[in-house]
């Protein structure tokens, strides 16, 4: 497969996009990149850019900001759509270079990369859409309206995990509201959003409108953030990283938005349908190997059935299929990289000494590549590290409970509100879930991951910071309300 992916002619350069042409880093410099699931494998060489790369394309941002931003809505629209069609073209291809650069297994890329021409498609339909009010003066009756305006030059910051649909994510209403972009993709991970760009590239996207610039956050994202001509920042990825962002930014008097990490409950009461809470839960900790800000890192089991989930649980972990990310029936592949692989398998020991058991998993699979075995602990105290850090890997914790009020509240009590799921056939028992549980993105009998592209996305508590992102909320970020008072 990866040869017919290397000779496909939609390959992208490994490049920086910057003002419209494919561009090396200016300093001369570059990276190589592993694939996780055998890291002998070289899958490209990407710039390892600077500060110039940096200006280079904020100026060009700036320079194309105002042709772009006249073009009327539904014109930037056309080429959102047929990016969207060039992305349906390069689905496969981009897949497999996503599951070579990070490892997430193939079956998941292809519904990730197929869903950023979804992406496409309904930010170009935003086009359409109002983007103000109408009202009356008071004292004359005249013409009162508000108008969203877009910002200017944004600056889009991405983590790895989810390489194409946030970089889409960002990008897709950044441009339909007429702003122009710099985008820096995640060092583990460029090749997938070098795709998106092919593909914008490809439907015609003036030159400077959407710009690239792949490296180091402390080379490429500090410069991008503290860029006077940057007018506000998107970031997802670590809330250590993000509010270090957020600080550099709002001191500047930017507009900032932060989506950031998840420990995300999944509550399971004694009259769900534990077949489809099993396969949730399963799903929800294990799937992309626990790389997701929406992963279910705690699982809540009421008393009477605690049992039968485990050992049902159990035996879903022991059929599911762990290993090679390119089989298109593996539903666990290994961790980004070997920083990944030693923190993950640090937590699980700091998840024994403070007192976990491990049920299964627990290991490291092999020593080629990256792969942790889905892992199942119980007995983790409420207070110990597993039951409130994000542990960002296969690794999951059962805890039983008696009554849903403590489950609410236990599930509460850490410092994110990302997601959370409840499977539960009480009416009773959803209400109290929809209006105390704190989270962003509540599930009600389905699992914690998962998010469709028009509705709003984002977390509340230390999960996020600003408006939430997709559906209409995106329209908060990228743009500014003025206020006209129009008389004739
Ligand atoms: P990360 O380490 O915080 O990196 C995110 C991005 O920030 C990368 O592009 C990174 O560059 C860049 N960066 C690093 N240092 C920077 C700095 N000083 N200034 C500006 N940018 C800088 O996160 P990650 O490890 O890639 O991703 C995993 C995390 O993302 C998890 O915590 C996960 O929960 C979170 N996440 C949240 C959501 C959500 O929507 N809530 C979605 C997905 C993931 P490099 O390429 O150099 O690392
Ligand atoms: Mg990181």
């Amino acid at each position: 497969m990866s040869d017919s992916v290397l000779e496909a002619p939609t390959r992208p350069e490994l490049a920086n996009y910057v003002g419209g042409e494919w561009a090396p880093a200016r300093n001369g410099r570059t990276y190589q990149k592993h694939n996780p699931a055998n890291p002998s494998e070289v899958v490209g060489e990407f710039p390892s850019s600077g500060e110039e790369d940096v200006a280079a394309s904020v100026e060009a941002a700036a320079k194309a900001f105002p042709g772009w931003s006249d073009t009327p809505a539904a014109g930037r629209a056309a080429v959102l759509m047929r990016a969207a069609d060039a992305i349906e073209a390069r689905v496969e291809e981009m897949a497999a270079d996503m599951t070579r650069e990070m490892g997430k297994p193939l079956r998941e890329a292809r519904m990730e990369s197929a869903r950023t021409a979804a992406i496409f498609r309904y930010f170009a339909g935003e086009a359409w859409r109002p983007k103000g009010e109408l009202y009356e003066q008071a004292a004359t009756g005249s013409a009162l309206y508000t108008l969203r305006r877009p910002l200017g030059v944004v600056g889009l910051i991405t983590p790895w995990n989810f390489p194409a649909a946030i970089p889409a994510w960002k990008m897709a209403p950044a441009l339909v509201y007429g702003n122009s972009v710099v985008l820096k993709p995640a060092q583990e991970a460029p090749l997938t959003s070098l795709h998106l760009t092919a593909a914008l590239d490809e439907a015609g996207l003036p030159a400077g409108v959407l710009n690239v610039v792949i490296g180091r956050g402390s080379e490429v994202g500090t410069p991008l953030v503290v860029h006077p001509k940057v007018r506000a920042i998107s970031f997802t990825g670590s809330v250590t990283v993000g509010r270090q962002v957020r600080d550099e930014a709002t001191a500047l008097g930017k507009r900032v938005q932060l989506e950031l990490g998840g420990q995300n409950p999944l509550i399971v009461t004694a009259d769900a349908d534990l077949g489809r809470a099993v396969e949730a839960a399963y799903a929800g900790a294990f799937w992309s190997a626990g790389q997701k800000c929406t992963a279910t890192r705690r699982i809540y089991v009421e008393a009477p059935v605690y049992d039968e989930f485990r050992q049902r649980l159990l035996a879903r972990i022991a059929s599911g299929k762990v290993g090679d990310p390119t089989d298109p029936e593996t539903e666990v592949g290994p961790l980004v990289n070997e920083q990944q692989l030693n923190d993950v398998l640090e937590a699980i020991d700091q998840g024994k000494r403070e007192g976990g058991r491990v049920l299964t998993g627990g290991e490291r699979v092999d020593e080629e590549s990256y792969l942790v075995a889905p892992t199942l602990f119980e007995g983790v105290a409420d207070d110990a590290m597993l039951s409130r850090a994000e542990v960002f890997g296969p690794v999951t914790s059962l805890y039983r409970f008696d009554t849903l009020d403590e489950a609410i509240e236990r599930a509460n009590a850490v410092e994110f509100g990302l997601s959370a799921s409840i499977f539960t056939n009480s009416l009773e028992a959803t209400q109290a879930f929809v209006k105390r549980l704190e989270a962003g993105l509540l599930h009600v009998n389905s699992q914690t991951a998962g998010a469709d592209v028009h509705v709003p996305f984002g977390g509340i508590k230390g999960s996020g910071f600003g408006p939430h992102e997709q559906g209409r909320a995106a329209l908060e970020f990228y743009t500014e309300v003025v206020t006209v008072y129009q008389d004739v």
